[in-house]
């Protein structure tokens, strides 16, 4: 049977995390339950956004590279999430994209392992993962490097002498199911390959514990859970015991041991400093770690157990739902097995989640047939799960999908 609206308003009266919602410009009326894909502006970013724009660029203009240390931001604000990948500080950087990073990371790793040549990777994993390490053998040519894709059980198994790197999302975009991350490093370096960790849908919400696992290589986003904004830098992570060893292709002069001393050749800078190229985008870093201001005094272990009361709550709802018997649950319904995210399957998912998100309920649709929720815990409620899965009934027991207007595929999904 569903819990009445009371049940959850007590349960929010009762979380500690409740106060941090006011710091989030959300409308009154909306459910956001795409923080997994975009999450949405806070104070603390805006706040970086205009003192960047008045004060340090408007106030003090190319002096603040080096009043405001413009200059160490990527290493800045790159520690400040490493604190909750679980990495010392001078291993995570703050550059470029996801996408980008992935392809320094990659080719850092092959480079690490010069007898071998395979990228193994799952056939469900994230395109850009997979048209990445497409891109990087077609440079290299295949008999340097060739991607091998595999069912995510048959990973490990597939680890031969040949495998250079094993490159992994933690929690799988579209189910939200979530990999055991420290067992398969420990099993994939055991047969000699190195670990690449994709974190775009656990950084900020799963608590990580990448040096204690020693995970090899890391990257992951800065637009997701951690609420950087719309294209928001991304981060990636060498872990120390690589970083003398290891080289990234796209070297540049903001990887340079000394960027204004303008030498034709380059040296690498020490440390995670050598897999920086260019200029590093002063707003969007700016915003990002206005943003991650607000994770700061967060236990990663209590947003941990928030997410999961919200998707177990919405999974209970959407089940004792007789209007709503034809959503088929594709997340893993055991909460320690998934992220922050739900997925249902339904033939008219595309234009379910239209019609919802004319109800003020945001989430998104993947293909083939899947609608996909994210709980972000940082602002949302408990009576927004309670609140969008009505919001949700009310569409099905009215067919509100059913309006043409609802079939029309948009560019982005
Ligand atoms: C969102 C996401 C990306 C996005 O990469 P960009 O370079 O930011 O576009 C990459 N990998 C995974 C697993 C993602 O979920």
């Amino acid at each position: 049977m569903s819990a009445d609206r009371a049940h959850f308003a007590a349960l929010d009266a009762a979380d500690p995390l409740a106060p941090l919602r006011d710091a989030f410009s959300l409308r009154e009326g909306l459910i956001y339950l795409d923080g997994n894909s975009l999450g949405p502006p806070c104070r603390p970013a805006r706040e970086a956004l205009r003192a960047t724009v008045e004060e340090e660029w408007g106030g003090e203009l190319i002096g603040a590279w080096n009043t405001r240390d413009w200059i160490g931001l990527p290493r800045r604000v790159g520690d400040r999430i490493g604190r909750l990948l679980g990495a010392a500080p001078g291993q995570t950087l703050v550059c470029d994209s996801t996408s980008v990073n992935l392809f320094k990371t990659l080719a850092a790793a092959l480079a690490l392992r010069p007898g071998r040549g395979t990228i193994l990777s799952t056939a469900d994993n994230f395109p850009t993962d997979l048209y990445l390490a497409q891109g990087l053998s077609a440079w290299l040519g295949d008999a340097r490097c060739r991607l091998r894709v595999v069912e995510p059980a048959a990973v490990v198994d597939a680890v031969d002498d040949d495998a250079a790197v094993v490159l992994l999302s933690h929690v799988d975009f579209r189910t939200g199911a979530l990999l055991d991350l420290p067992a398969l490093t420990a099993a994939v370096q055991a047969r000699g390959a190195l670990a690449l960790w994709d974190l775009a849908h656990s950084a900020g919400v799963v608590p990580l514990a990448l040096d204690e696992a020693g995970v090899d290589l890391a990257v992951g986003c800065g637009y997701k859970y951690l609420n950087g904004g719309p294209g928001a830098p991304a981060f990636l992570y060498v872990a120390e015991r690589h970083q003398a060893a290891a080289r990234q292709p796209l070297i540049g002069w903001m990887g340079h041991a000394r960027p204004f001393a303008f030498e034709p050749a380059w040296a690498p800078a020490p440390g995670v400093d050598a897999f920086q190229t260019g200029t590093p985008v002063v707003l969007a870093q700016r915003a990002l770690e206005g943003a991650l201001s607000l994770l700061d005094g967060v236990d990663l272990a209590v947003l941990r157990a928030k997410a999961v009361a919200l998707t177990e709550a919405f999974v209970a709802e959407v089940e004792a739902s007789p209007l709503l018997a034809d959503f088929r649950l594709v997340s893993p319904r055991d909460p320690a097995a998934r992220g922050a995210q739900l997925s249902f399957a339904h033939p008219e998912a595309y234009a379910l989640v239209q019609a919802l998100i004319e109800q003020d309920v945001v989430g998104d649709f993947r293909e083939p047939d899947l609608l996909r929720f994210g709980f972000a815990p940082l602002y949302l409620r408990h009576v927004d799960v309670h609140d969008a899965v009505r919001r949700l009934e009310r569409v099905v027991a009215e067919g509100l999908h059913r309006s043409e207007r609802h079939r029309v595929r948009r560019r982005v999904t």
